[in-house]
């Protein structure tokens, strides 16, 4: 089976967690630093706060921005669960903004209406978490502006977007939000195995969140209560997690970040040729938005909807590891029972219904690309 996506683990990845694992630092040293330093640097951030997974990362964020019991956090249907899971860790409400029928992604005109509506009766977000789903940046230009205006925080949930570009710069540079989250799961842009970082330009904020990583205990004496007892002193100032990243973990991440480049480009070449192979075939292929150039985590193939499980069915029959990304949130079971209602989404229950994610990664070869593309076209031949 061709997966849909996969880790890319060369020698040298090999050779840098060996040596970690024969150094004096499991956890808790040098590597750590040398990673977060790698990814602000390369994002153009000022700070960086790795962690054991986006997840974890998700929920620090929320935290550092204060979210709490009666508080609202706004994101995507279209997601992975974890980025509504984070608000409901901190005890807030959660609620949804539809899709953009072409990028797929958190609608800014939706956004506007929805926080007009909430502005009037009085319930706005304190924060918004836009997805960069499949690694295309969400319009941040239209959501930064409107977070000027309506006064709420933005956590970018780019879990699938790193090496992604937007407006000019790099995605994570946090030029128009708080915080931007990454995930080092195997099937994302580059691996740590587990693991996920927060990148943001406000020192306040990074400090908060390498608290909330380790227990809320600091050793600096200029954040205790009083002045330490002594040499071996610490203070637990807040309530934290063990969230933190390992040093195999974080050698891993730094060696996968010098081919960061590498693998985003091999990734854009293989959607350049989807876009090619499957256009004028009836199908809706992925859009990028003017000045936003895609990481492809993903590539998603939108097809008619009575044909969407012929074709997922006869891809696995072909050997071709195809997936959905993702069940709408509010349609959950757990977030049902909460009171959501999917049919208030309705971009987003559209979008269900048509989509299927083709394997895309850097390993991927050009006979692979060949195959999957043309037994897509058979199946939709067959089918629609
Ligand atoms: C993968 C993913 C996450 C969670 O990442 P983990 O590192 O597995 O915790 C969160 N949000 C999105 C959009 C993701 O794709």
């Amino acid at each position: 089976m061709i997966p849909y996506g996969r880790q890319d683990i060369s020698q040298d990845d090999i050779d840098a967690v060996i040596s970690t694992l024969t150094s004096d630092f499991l956890t808790q040293g040098p590597a750590i630093p040398a990673f977060e330093a790698a990814v602000s640097k390369y994002c153009g951030a000022a700070h960086a706060v790795a962690v054991n997974s986006a997840t974890s990362a998700l929920h620090i964020a929320c935290m550092a921005l204060g979210v709490g019991p009666g508080d609202l956090v706004w994101t995507s249907p279209i997601t992975f669960v974890a980025s509504a899971n984070c608000a409901l860790y901190c005890g807030a409400d959660v609620d949804f903004v539809d899709i953009d029928d072409r990028t797929w992604n958190l609608s800014p005109q939706k956004l506007e209406a929805k926080l007009e509506q909430a502005s009037q009766a009085g319930r706005l977000p304190k924060v918004v978490i836009p997805v960069h789903l499949c690694g295309q940046s969400c319009d941040m230009a239209a959501i930064g502006a409107l977070a000027k205006r309506y006064d709420f925080k933005v956590i970018e949930d780019a879990s699938h977007a790193i090496g992604a570009d937007y407006g000019g710069g790099p995605v994570g540079n946090c030029a128009h939000s708080d915080i931007a989250v990454f995930s080092f799961h195997p099937v994302k842009i580059i691996t740590t195995a587990e693991g996920g970082l927060c990148t943001t330009n406000d020192a306040g904020l990074a400090r908060s969140m390498q608290l909330l990583r380790s227990h809320g205990v600091t050793r600096e004496s200029d954040e205790m209560t009083h002045a330490p007892d002594g040499p071996w002193y610490y203070q637990q100032i807040t309530l934290g997690y063990n969230y933190r990243m390992t040093d195999m973990q974080a050698a891993l991440g730094l060696s996968q970040m010098s081919r960061l480049q590498q693998f985003v480009g091999r990734r854009r070449d293989i959607a350049a040729s989807y876009d090619e192979a499957l256009k004028g075939h009836g199908l809706q292929l992925p859009e990028t938005i003017e000045g936003a150039l895609s990481s492809w985590h993903l590539y998603v193939i939108r097809v008619q909807p009575d044909a969407q499980l012929k074709v997922f069915e006869g891809l696995r029959k072909a050997g071709i590891g195809v997936n959905l990304h993702y069940i709408p949130v509010p349609s959950q079971p757990y977030y049902r029972e909460l009171g959501h209602d999917p049919a208030l989404y309705p971009s987003a229950m559209a979008y269900y219904r048509q989509a299927i994610s083709i394997p895309v990664y850097a390993t991927m070869t050009d006979e692979n690309v060949d195959y999957i593309a043309a037994e897509v076209i058979r199946l939709l031949d067959e089918n629609q």
